[in-house]
């Protein structure tokens, strides 16, 4: 008893202790400051963490069958996305970074001042806590995005429908999305932080988890590891989840946790779109 009380309070006091992360902090502060004080970084962090992040599921779908280990965890086993469904998403997504992204990020470093770095690192339990809240936050604000996008045909046809070419989701189709979609994704992404008054570290860490979780709704794979086989009662969609929301669009509009599609009757799982085929 004595053993668990005290490794309870080892964490607790980890998660509590301010100066966890104190050496990493002045670690990038000291190495790389002109860098991350640049309005580019956090751009440039998104970025390169998407592409990074999609190579693994993305070899998963190049090698197919020829992985049947991957391929026990595929969603819908029978669906693979084909070269030429791959290329599109690569060439929807280049179009919109050269065309909206980087003139909004060149925009962005001649107008924005370099950002201040503050002296102290946050503690673990407020990098955790503001990741969590800005999930949460940016999960409601597209919860409600969605669902308008869905129930108006204005909207659906105009923006969001480039998004559902794909009844079976892949890592690419992420951000196989409108420009408008996009630039709304982004500007929830920026602002959330710094309505929630996050420390810059916080406010990184949480666009590297948000573009992993976003990319892993999309994979089209269940792994083991999965979000939200990690977190317990249903809390987290995830793939499954999303997946369903790409078979059927009127159901599952939260792109990360379930209460929302609960307390409004739009859930729906997997094994109820199964039954429906
Ligand atoms: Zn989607
Ligand atoms: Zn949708």
């Amino acid at each position: 008893m004595d053993l668990v009380d005290t490794s309870a309070d080892f964490w607790i006091r980890c998660l509590r202790n301010d100066s966890l992360l104190q050496p990493l902090w002045d670690s990038l502060r000291h190495n790389y400051r002109d860098y991350l004080r640049s309005p580019l970084f956090p751009v440039v962090l998104t970025v390169s963490s998407y592409f990074v992040l999609c190579l693994p599921f993305l070899v998963c779908d190049i090698m197919g069958e020829r992985w049947p280990l991957v391929q026990q965890f595929k969603i819908q086993p029978s669906r693979r996305p084909t070269a030429s469904t791959l290329l599109h998403c690569v060439g929807v997504t280049l179009y919109n970074h050269v065309f909206l992204v980087l003139p909004a990020s060149v925009a962005q470093w001649a107008w924005r001042p370099p950002v201040d770095l503050p002296d102290w690192a946050p503690s673990l339990l407020e990098l955790i806590a503001g990741v969590i809240g800005n999930l949460l936050l940016f999960d409601f604000q597209y919860y409600i995005w969605h669902l308008l996008h869905h129930r108006i045909r204005w909207l659906y046809v105009t923006f969001h429908a480039i998004h559902h070419n794909y009844s079976a989701p892949f890592a690419l189709a992420t951000q196989c999305l409108g420009g408008w979609e996009l630039v709304t994704v982004g500007f929830w992404t920026t602002l959330n932080p710094v309505i929630l008054r996050c420390h810059l570290l916080t406010t990184w860490m949480f666009m590297v988890v948000h573009v992993y979780v976003s990319i892993e709704d999309h994979c089209g794979y269940d792994f083991p590891w999965s979000t939200s086989r990690l977190i317990p009662f249903g809390i987290y969609g995830g793939p499954s989840k999303h997946d369903v929301h790409h078979q059927k669009p009127n159901t599952n509009f939260a792109p990360h946790f379930s209460h929302w599609d609960k307390i409004f009757g739009t859930h729906a799982d997997f094994s109820f779109c199964t039954a429906m085929k």
